[in-house]
């Protein structure tokens, strides 16, 4: 399996209960790499623009308000599979259903607010990545 990146965001509740190191941590004990990172607080523009996939769904309104709420925590992971393992690591959309030791089983508290966003494709990842980081700003660090 090929190295990929792909984009990761902490959320504005994950980012107010202090988690962000706890969360990363998940990120590199399963084998993905922190390659570029910045916090930010998003535009309603941005956060519209972001999600605009869901902009037909009865949820995208508060999904984006959610999203501005507070600053958020975004990241380029790096590593073998990344798209894959890291959705595995996030768990499912609803933290009650998702499986115990995942991001969100831990962290989330509601499909709401769910602690992290996870690119769900590598083509997605690639658009996710350029809406945020420039190439200058990633990093690869492993030797
Ligand atoms: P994921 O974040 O797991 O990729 P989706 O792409 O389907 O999930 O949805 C984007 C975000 O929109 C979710 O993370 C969640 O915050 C919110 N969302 C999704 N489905 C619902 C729903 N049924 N009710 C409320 N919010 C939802
Ligand atoms: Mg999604």
């Amino acid at each position: 399996m090929a190295i990929q990146r792909t984009l990761s965001i902490i959320k504005p509740d994950a980012v107010s209960k202090n988690c962000i190191g706890k969360i990363i941590s998940r990120f590199e004990d399963n084998g993905l790499s922190v390659v570029a990172s910045r916090f930010h607080k998003l535009s309603t523009c941005e956060a519209e623009s972001f999600y605009s996939v869901h902009k037909e769904r009865s949820f995208f309104r508060d999904l984006i308000n959610f999203m501005i709420s507070g600053p958020v925590f975004i990241q380029v992971l790096e590593g073998e599979n990344a798209v894959q393992i890291n959705r595995n690591i996030m768990g499912d959309t609803d933290p009650k259903k998702a499986k115990k030791g995942t991001i969100r089983a831990d962290f989330a508290d509601s499909i709401d607010a769910n602690a992290v966003h996870g690119s769900d494709s590598e083509e997605n990842a690639k658009n996710e990545i350029a809406f945020f980081f420039s190439e200058m700003e990633i990093h690869s660090h492993k030797l």
